[in-house]
């Protein structure tokens, strides 16, 4: 199969002829139809969070069942399905508790070594040489997954747009849902519109939020996120974020600010924006010696939270949010704004980090390269 390939960290994607994965026990064969490009990724390009090379990133899939491990599954060749970045086993003390979003065995297992959790990679090069994988390493024709991460998917949906649900949809659900908690008639401020913001919008607004405050820098990220839901945009380059949504609250703040961005300018901006009793949910990431300054009376005298989010549950997150696409209620269609053929997949990755990619981009490993 073909597969994009990441030689060395830092360096550039190459497209490669790598062999056929086949899937152990447990685990579904899933031939890409799309791969989600987000910041994780890049963040691995970069270097800002240690993982293995030579490697294969994208970790936000959809596709149709190719083949099946051994044992018993509840898939079916050729059914239409999307995966979670984050694979549960099922079985860590996190997993047994019901917080798969933090599974053990996946971060020591793939977020270190870049393998699966029998210590192997699916990938291997025609030599035989391992290859490391970042989930399921999506950015391919094909990939392995463990079961517990791959989901089905409604028959209305289009496959190449399900893809976004993997990662910024799931990761929105469990910021709005299980770490924000938004409660229906409370009002929000989303602050970064970029793939992960853009779906926090529509989940936050699927979920009864108020008034839903969208700030970003790009004019373009503004208008489409009003057309998700937003009530109120503002250009954070050319008015202050802060007072805007003070003065717009009657001198109060909102009840719950999403941070997609991992600035320490915006994490600060947002504790700043918040009503009494209100909650900062921390949603974008960092390099890891980066951090923010927090003011402590503010934070103590208000019984302001500060709740750092990362993914969601496969196990029930994943599920609640397919059926909101089910009502109509979340459209990943309107999250995807741009395609690449793999062999953009380069191009793909550089508009996303020139900030030229509105909601959310998809690499189409089947797709014939054409501008997109
Ligand atoms: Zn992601
Ligand atoms: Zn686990």
């Amino acid at each position: 199969m073909r597969a994009a390939v990441l030689e060395k960290i830092g360096g550039k994607f190459t497209i490669e002829e790598l062999r056929d994965p086949t899937p152990q026990a447990g685990e579904v064969l899933i031939r890409t139809a799309a791969c989600g490009v987000c910041h994780s990724d890049l963040h691995v390009v970069h270097g800002n969070v240690t993982f293995p090379a030579p490697c294969v990133l994208g970790h936000e899939i959809s596709g149709t069942v190719e083949a099946i491990g051994a044992g018993p599954s509840v898939f079916s060749v050729g059914q239409r399905v999307v995966g979670t970045f984050i694979m549960p086993c099922g079985s860590c003390r996190h997993c047994r508790r019901g917080h798969d979003e933090l599974c053990e065995t996946f971060f020591v297992h793939n977020r270190l070594h870049g393998h699966l959790y029998d210590g192997t990679s699916r990938l291997s090069r025609t030599d035989g040489s391992a290859i490391a994988q970042y989930s399921m390493g999506g950015l391919a024709e094909m990939c392995v997954m463990p079961a517990r991460g791959v989901h089905a998917l409604p028959d209305d949906v289009e496959l190449d747009v399900a893809a976004i649900l993997g990662c910024s949809g799931f990761t929105a659900m469990g910021a709005v849902s299980t770490t924000g908690q938004l409660k229906i008639g409370e009002t929000v401020v989303v602050i970064g519109c970029g793939g992960v913001g853009s779906s926090i919008i529509q989940v936050a607004h699927a979920m009864g939020a108020s008034q839903i405050f969208a700030v970003d820098v790009s004019e373009e990220k503004l208008a489409a996120a009003k057309a998700l839901g937003a009530t109120h945009l503002v250009n954070s380059k050319n008015v202050d974020a802060v007072q805007f949504v003070r003065d717009t609250t009657g001198g109060r703040g909102v009840d719950v600010v999403f941070e997609a961005l991992g600035l320490p300018q915006t994490v600060e901006a947002g504790v700043m924006m918040l009503d009494d009793l209100g909650r900062l949910v921390m949603v974008g990431l960092a390099p890891k010696d980066v951090t923010a300054s927090i003011p402590i009376l503010h934070m103590v005298r208000r019984k302001i939270q500060i709740l750092g989010s990362y993914g969601a549950r496969a196990s029930s997150d994943m599920e609640t949010l397919i059926g909101l696409v089910n009502r109509g209620l979340f459209d990943p269609a309107k999250v995807v704004t741009n395609r690449y053929g793999l062999d953009e997949v380069n191009l793909a990755y550089s508009d996303l980090e020139a900030g030229k990619i509105v909601g959310r981009g998809v690499v189409i490993p089947g797709r014939a390269s054409t501008k997109g």
